[in-house]
């Protein structure tokens, strides 16, 4: 038996195994209730959910092994939008391929598959404690027979080989060998996993997993919708809100980030504080009627320039808002913060994301650890007198009074002064997927539903991004739209004055019928 034990102080890597999710051959036992399309749209969100899980756990590298190889046009998207490696599975049957990636970590690692949406970040970091604190396996049974995470300090190729991968011995097979090999284990409580036709009635804690696709014929044509009617267009009022973004690096890794920014996506460069200012310079030099800059991300206060950035605007007489979390970031940079703070008061705000009242809710979308660090950031900014509101998002279910009531019993508790049932003060926002399907929105929408174009984002406000390697920022039509360059619509303000065609599933979820707005 090898007794080495785990040195360093390092976390583990996370390897996820998934299949491309091809249609009549991913998730084949729940074709009959979802058809082969379904199955295997159902199996790419579970390998996503995976994804966010593995990553909200902050963890070590988190690496996708994909089967039958990492070609699957799926997985390109996968590491793009979680900026996570990619590798070949390799082997002939499930155990191989599980040893060939343990071997290929020349160390402790943590395996799970995309089958448990039940296994989140406090599994895989209990799982990684526990391998600190010198087991040699841990593992998460799963009720079926088998298991949906195993952790190892060092391989084991007695455990993988001759395995009837798929029956319910699996588990206690392996626990017969691990005896045999005289290793030390842990298993934590038995977790359930998506397979047969009755698993789906599950998935209800889970609705973001079942919610019905976007029709892809939806969103393709500017110009019209796909019954052919005439898509609604947005004209840019007044441009009274300019954003930029600072770059999509974050700290956190949030399941639902509506730029998917993580410590990993730098998809969006740091801005620097002279490329900002040349877009203050043009609305100087157009007597534009810009009243607000806000800087959003990602994390805007990983951005070095931030601060610099903050003041060219404040002395230029703009208000400013900068969307944070207020974790170590944040709480870095207090005493210019404070600063700032001192010499232009309530025109420097800033807008915190506590996205539920309640820890757990909280945490289950950022990740563990993330909530104290977050309240303790409110408490400072509302002692110090910050200009403070707080985004929050409907993602529990619970009824928008109900939500509201948790948050101001919150904030009197943490003696935070935000009003809580104020609509500014504490904005709510929708889900957003843009894989979830939503009606799309013609020119009679707006008479239909009461709405104005004047009252969508993009009426009054645009975004400046960096794109990864470009030459010099680019202007997009809002915050939202990061990454679909049918959105950019210039290099300077005056070119992205243009009109915006309503051409994406957000414009509607988001926009039109959510009616949210980032800069209200
Ligand atoms: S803190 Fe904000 S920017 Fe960072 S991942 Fe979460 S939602 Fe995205
Ligand atoms: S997402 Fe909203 S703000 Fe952005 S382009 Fe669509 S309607 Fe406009």
């Amino acid at each position: 038996m090898d007794t080495r034990r785990v040195t360093s102080e390092a976390p583990f890597p996370i390897a996820i195994f998934a299949r491309a999710p091809v249609a009549g051959a991913a998730k084949t036992r729940l074709i009959p209730r979802l058809g082969a399309g379904g199955a295997a749209a159902l199996h790419a969100r579970l390998v996503e959910h995976t994804l966010q899980q593995a990553l909200a756990a902050a963890l070590g590298e988190v690496t996708l092994w994909c089967a039958p190889d990492e070609t699957h046009p799926f997985f390109a998207q996968c590491a793009a939008r979680f900026g996570v490696r990619l590798r070949a599975q390799q082997g002939d049957d499930l155990g191989a391929r599980m040893l060939f990636a343990f071997a290929d970590a020349q160390g402790p690692l943590i395996v799970i598959g995309a089958d448990c949406p039940m296994l989140g970040p406090d599994h895989l970091r209990q799982a990684n404690s526990t391998l600190r604190a010198g087991a040699d396996a841990v593992f998460c049974p799963a009720e079926d027979g088998g298991y949906g995470l195993i952790g190892l300090a060092r391989p084991q190729a007695s455990l993988f080989e001759n395995m009837a991968w798929g029956m319910d011995a699996v588990m206690a097979e392996t626990r017969t060998r691990l005896r045999a090999l005289g290793l030390a284990w842990r298993e934590t409580s038995p977790v359930w996993d998506v397979d047969r036709p009755e698993d789906l009635d599950r998935l209800t804690a889970f609705p973001h997993l079942l919610a019905p696709r976007l029709d892809p014929a939806k969103f393709r044509d500017p110009r019209v919708t796909a019954k052919g009617e005439r898509r609604a267009r947005v004209e840019l009022h007044a441009l009274e809100t300019l954003w930029i973004n600072t770059g999509t690096l974050c700290n956190i890794a949030c399941m639902h980030c509506y730029i998917e920014s993580s410590p990993r996506n730098d998809r969006l460069e740091y801005i620097s504080a002279r490329e900002a200012a040349a877009y203050l310079d043009e609305i100087a030099r157009d007597r534009l009627p810009v009243k607000l800059i806000g800087f959003t991300g990602g994390e805007p206060f990983m951005n070095r320039d931030l601060r610099a950035m903050l003041e060219d605007a404040l002395s230029r007489g703009f208000d400013a808002l900068v969307l944070t979390n207020t974790m170590k970031p944040m709480q870095q940079a207090r005493e210019w913060l404070l600063d700032l703070h001192t010499r232009y008061g309530a025109r420097l705000k800033l807008r915190v994301s506590l996205d539920h009242f309640d820890k757990s809710w909280h945490e289950r979308e950022r990740g563990v650890e993330t909530f104290a660090p977050t309240i303790a950031g409110l408490r400072w900014l509302s002692e110090n007198g910050f200009a403070l509101d707080v985004a929050g998002r409907l993602f529990s279910g619970e009824r928008e009074q109900d939500l509201r009531a948790g948050y101001a019993a919150l904030f009197a508790r943490e003696g935070i002064a935000v009003d809580a049932h104020d609509p500014v003060a504490l904005m709510l926002f929708p889900e957003m997927d843009a894989d979830v399907d939503v009606p799309e929105i013609t020119e009679s929408c707006w008479g239909i539903l009461h709405k104005s174009p004047r009252d969508v984002m993009c009426a009054t406000s645009r975004m400046v991004v960096k794109r990864k390697g470009a030459q010099a920022p680019a202007v997009l039509a809002c915050t939202l739209l990061a990454y679909d360059e049918r959105f950019e619509l210039g290099r300077t303000l005056r070119e992205a004055s243009s009109a915006v065609a309503l051409n994406h599933p957000h414009c509607a979820k988001f926009c039109v019928l959510g009616g949210a707005a980032c800069s209200r």
